[in-house]
């Protein structure tokens, strides 16, 4: 069963898709977390981060330097942002197909888990 982003992938559901390359999409967090919320979303439909492969090495860092690139044309370079990547049930990944999250505009405060 194909998950909601491969859904938006396919154009099945919508979302404003403010990147997209032959490698990846990228569209705003329903939920937003923070002021900028954006999700980097690969074509490939890889799961979770234990399933890449050693041949996945160029896609992943493609995602961060697309972060890199998003984070500053949404003014978030100056004071920073956070990149996050949940795996599975104890990192609290929801939907099952890899996913960068591009969180900034805030203070983000600790990580998880830290006080
Ligand atoms: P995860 O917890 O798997 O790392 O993150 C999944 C994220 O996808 C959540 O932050 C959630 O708000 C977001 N999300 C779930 N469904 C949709 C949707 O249909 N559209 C968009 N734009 N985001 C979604």
């Amino acid at each position: 069963m194909s998950t909601i982003f491969e859904k938006i992938i396919a154009g099945e559901i919508p979302a404003d898709i403010i990147y997209r390359d032959d490698h990846l999409i990228c569209f705003p967090d329903i939920n937003p977390a923070a002021p900028v919320h954006l999700l980097i979303v690969p074509l490939k439909p890889v799961p979770t981060a234990d399933d890449l492969s050693d041949d996945d090495a160029a896609l992943v860092g493609h995602m961060f330097i697309v972060a890199r690139d998003l984070a500053r044309q949404h003014g978030l370079a100056e004071n920073g942002y956070r990149l996050v990547i949940n795996c599975k049930a104890d990192g609290g990944q929801e939907v099952p197909h890899l996913h960068l999250h591009l969180l900034g505009g805030r203070h983000l405060g600790p990580m998880a888990g830290r006080s």
